[in-house]
């Protein structure tokens, strides 16, 4: 290129010169020094104009325009420049077209929104799972085409850790497991999964627990019924019996207990028991629950104190925490040695309202305690025979504060105590309602 440019210029100047030298041998040199320039001068326009035409549309002739000396040299480097970003072009183009072309196959739903949900691109599997429209759709907000309240929030929390799952706004019978994620300038890529045959199969599973603890229930409250009236007249049993009584007695209730649990684990995961609103006053709740956990205890002298520092209501369901709290602080009693310490306290902060029960017992191991909440799960399996416990109290404990939007935190080691506690977000308090004296009315 450097070769080139000098040797033009040598050109342009040599050409200048012989044309003066011509017209001095005519008897004019200035003129022969200006036709040079003004012949230069024109043909510099002549080639501006066509480079001008031709980056005015590049792509109408893909060859740039032809030409001789520096101007050629120019129009053949536009030219490799031209060819190479055409190429590329090609290249890129090429590989969205694959992407697009694979996540089309996908039998999941991808949906491409910017940070205001505004929709920008979506495939095949999106169409036909949510219903979006490619005439029609593109540049809507998500949340008027998914109207779900629950996926606004989700999609407006930007906490896309935990998936959500919804039913499709377009074919109600398909269950969808919605999964966000952020990229680029705040942007979204939103993944649906049709998980209705993994949902359908929880849902047996769980109304055949439901159903098969129902049709138990009648047979062992037989059972648990004859067996109950001959422990009372144990004495007119022959004594080889007695224990045996005793033992078959021991076991049906525990059965029984066992089953009405279940059942109503199965309730409140199946949705049968919704959340019924209402106020709830916790401080008299765990009153009360203190005072069966005190029967509880029976000889073993626990000592039980609750401390209540927010006295405002809890918007839920009262039966609902009332198998909550009593399980924990049932279980308190439990795996706490005689005379130990049992606190129960319940407080709000700025994340919203707190049940706290801790105890001074045997504590459990740290590597138990993600699993804890699982059914039948036991930290010390060799430990649950003594507390005659279903190990289904901490799963209901769970479901229940899900059911709540709360959430359950365990702390506990070996030897030093353990502490659960219970969180609820803080649109679930509710102000007392000053009672009507009789000088108000
Ligand atoms: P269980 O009916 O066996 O008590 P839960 O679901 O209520 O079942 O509890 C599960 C397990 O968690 C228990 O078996 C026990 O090992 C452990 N656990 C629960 N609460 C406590 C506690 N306060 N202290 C020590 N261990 C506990």
């Amino acid at each position: 290129m450097q070769y080139n440019w000098s040797r033009h210029v040598r050109l342009i100047i040599s050409g200048i010169i012989g044309a003066t030298l011509i017209g001095l041998y005519l008897g004019s040199p200035i003129y022969g020094f200006t036709f040079a320039v003004t012949v230069y001068l024109w043909w510099t326009l002549k080639q501006t104009g066509r480079l001008y035409k031709w980056l005015g549309n590049p792509n109408a002739s893909e060859q740039a325009p032809q030409s001789v000396g520096l101007w050629g040299d120019i129009f053949d480097h536009l030219h490799r420049l031209h060819q190479t970003h055409l190429s590329t072009q090609d290249r890129l183009r090429a590989q969205i077209n694959r992407v697009q072309e694979s996540t089309n196959a996908m039998r999941d739903g991808v949906v491409m929104t910017n940070n205001r949900g505004s929709m920008e691109w979506w495939n095949g599997s999106a169409e036909y799972l949510l219903g979006f429209r490619r005439t029609t759709d593109q540049g809507q907000l998500i949340h008027n085409l998914i109207r779900t309240p629950a996926f606004k929030s989700y999609f407006d929390s930007r906490d896309y850790r935990e998936p959500l799952e919804i039913n499709s706004p377009a074919k109600p019978h398909i269950h969808l497991q919605i999964q966000i994620s952020l990229f680029g300038d705040d942007d979204r890529l939103i993944v649906a999964k049709d998980v209705t045959r993994l949902y359908q199969l929880e849902q047996m599973r769980r109304d055949f627990v439901g159903n098969v603890s129902h049709e138990m229930r009648t047979p062992l409250t037989v059972i648990s019924g004859y067996l109950e009236t001959m422990v009372d007249n144990a004495e007119d049993l022959p004594p080889k019996w007695r224990r045996a009584i005793n033992t078959m007695s021991a076991q049906s209730s525990r059965m029984e207990a066992l089953i009405t649990d279940l059942i109503l684990l199965s309730k409140i995961e199946t949705g049968e028991q919704t959340v019924h609103d209402s106020l709830t006053d916790v401080e008299e709740l765990l009153e009360q629950i203190c005072r069966d956990a005190q029967a509880l205890s029976g000889d073993k002298q626990h000592q039980l104190s609750v401390q209540v520092s927010d006295r405002r209501l809890l918007r839920g369901d009262e039966s609902q925490l009332r198998s909550a709290f009593s399980n924990l602080i049932f279980n308190a009693v439990k795996y706490t040695p005689p005379k130990g310490q049992i606190t129960v306290s319940w407080f709000s902060d700025r994340d919203g309202a707190h049940l706290s029960v801790k105890d001074t017992g045997i504590g459990i191991d740290p590597i138990h305690i993600p699993r804890l909440t699982e059914r039948f799960y036991r930290a010390d399996p060799s430990r649950h025979k003594d507390t005659g416990g279903t190990g289904l109290g901490l799963a209901i404990v769970k479901h229940v504060l899900l059911n709540h939007d709360g959430a359950l935190n365990i702390r506990s080691s070996i030897g030093s105590g353990s502490e659960f506690i219970c969180h609820f977000p803080r649109e679930r308090l509710v102000e007392r309602v000053p009672e009507k004296t009789d000088s108000d009315a």
